[in-house]
């Protein structure tokens, strides 16, 4: 039953991670078996009103993996591979993610499968709103905090406060984070995924004894993390050669001029045709030698494939599971590839959303150098300690990211007892 399920290759990787670390921890069964499934899995359709007067039924899906240490933190996701599995298995590498990061939240996830990009703006709206209205009885700011994912954005998120607050009758900002600033959002919420992703591997350079000026540079989308990413690496002095979008690649030798190729999206909305890069096969993209390989776009990039045809220094993962076992095992037997796992690479986005929560319980907005400071330093502790643990215990840094993490849990639900 719960196989069937949830049959995703997505949940099947991460059921796979769950195993090995439980495993290396020697977690008991009972344990084992409660941190692993999650608390709920809600599914609801979302009937809208097309444009030209249809009626369109969508389905949208929320798992809450863990209310043990906290509400449920997590994005939500608009795309047409959307699933209960796929879902499922963000869910649990949210709780993961928060459990190494120290934030006082389990992991959740949600979805619709739709594709906004054949979506108009009203339809959009309606959708999240619909999705909002039934999701209603299972969130709250103390219950489950939602906030921006792949094909979700701040006015995604501001709809989504509207239809809440409506509901309540009061405004209700914390009811999710990565909101537009005039709905108090934070500073710096925008950037911090992808800000946190250029730290992160600024920091595995400077450990490598690697120069960050000077350095190069290869990102695979170009959404919000990945942009961000990019921006913030060539803000260092780092050489973006190039990047992706999900209508192809591009790729400048000596560098990729961020500023113009962001007006350039501005104005047609992919990197595609670029006047000053040329066209790349997005596969080829992937294996060219580079000091960074930021994977900032889909789950299972980095494959049995093409894992050993990689030429980069450092995996840099901005996306959430963009590396295969299979893969992993194959960069581990080389050894020559510095992997920055998901749930460490990528945690500047949920930190922030940390701090825009308690910002919105405070009334009292931070500044972004507030923001990015405090982030730094969480992400700094974070980078150490992975990176400590995994030298000690002689295993990969996911494996000891998730050790970290899932012993966490384990631990609480000990001493909450048989409930959470
Ligand atoms: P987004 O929707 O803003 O951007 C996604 C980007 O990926 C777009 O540029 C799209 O064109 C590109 N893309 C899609 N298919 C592609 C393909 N086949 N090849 C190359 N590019 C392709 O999404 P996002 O918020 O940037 O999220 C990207 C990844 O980062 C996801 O895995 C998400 O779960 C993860 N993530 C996001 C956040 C966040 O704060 N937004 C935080 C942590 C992790």
């Amino acid at each position: 039953m719960r196989q069937t399920l949830l049959q995703n290759p997505v949940f099947a990787m991460a059921a796979e991670q769950f195993d090995q670390v439980a495993d290396f921890l020697n977690l008991p069964d009972d344990l084992r078996e409660r941190c692993k499934w999650p608390k709920r899995f809600i599914t609801v359709t979302v009937p809208i009103r097309r444009d030209d007067g249809s009626t369109e039924v969508f389905f949208g899906h929320r798992v809450q993996h863990h209310l043990t240490r906290g509400p449920v933190k997590g994005g939500l996701r608009y795309h047409p591979s959307v699933d209960l599995g796929e879902i499922t298995a963000l869910a649990i590498w949210m709780t993961w993610k928060c459990a190494l990061m120290d934030l006082p939240f389990g992991g959740g996830k949600g979805g619709i499968a739709c594709d906004p990009r054949t979506m108009s703006s009203g339809e959009l709206e309606r959708l999240t709103r619909r999705f909002t209205m039934e999701m209603i009885p299972f969130i709250g700011p103390e219950i489950d905090v939602m906030a921006p994912d792949m094909g979700t954005n701040e006015q995604t998120m501001a709809w989504m406060t509207d239809t809440y607050s409506t509901h309540t009758g009061h405004l209700v900002p914390s009811i999710v984070t990565g909101k537009p600033l005039n709905l108090q959002g934070s500073s710096g919420r925008a950037r911090a995924t992808g800000h946190g992703v250029a730290f992160i591997a600024s920091n595995a350079l400077h450990q490598l004894g690697l120069r960050v000026d000077g350095a190069s540079a290869v990102v695979q989308g170009f959404g919000n993390v990945g942009s961000h990413t990019a921006y913030t690496l060539a803000s260092h002095g780092v050489h973006v050669r190039g990047v992706s979008d999900v209508n192809g690649a591009i790729w400048n030798d000596r560098g990729l001029d961020l500023t113009k190729l962001r007006h350039h999206v501005a104005k047609t909305g992919t990197v595609i045709g670029f006047n000053e890069a040329d066209a790349m096969d997005p596969e080829l993209l992937l294996q060219q030698a580079c000091d960074i390989l930021a994977p900032c776009a889909l789950d299972r990039v980095i494959t049995a494939e093409n894992a050993p045809l990689l030429r980069c220094r450092i995996l840099a993962e901005g996306a959430n599971g963009p590396t295969t076992p299979e893969a992993d095992r194959i960069l581990e037997a080389r050894g020559d590839v510095f992997v920055i796992p998901d749930v460490l690479c990528n945690a500047g986005g949920v930190t922030v959303s940390y701090f825009e929560w308690v910002q919105n319980f405070q009334h009292f907005l931070w500044t972004e150098r507030e923001v990015i400071t405090r982030l730094e330093t969480m992400l700094q502790k974070a980078y150490t300690k992975v990176t400590g643990f995994a030298k000690r215990h002689q295993i990969s840094h996911r494996t000891a990211a998730q050790a970290i993490a899932i012993q966490t849990v384990a631990d609480v639900k000990s001493s909450r007892g048989l409930f959470p």
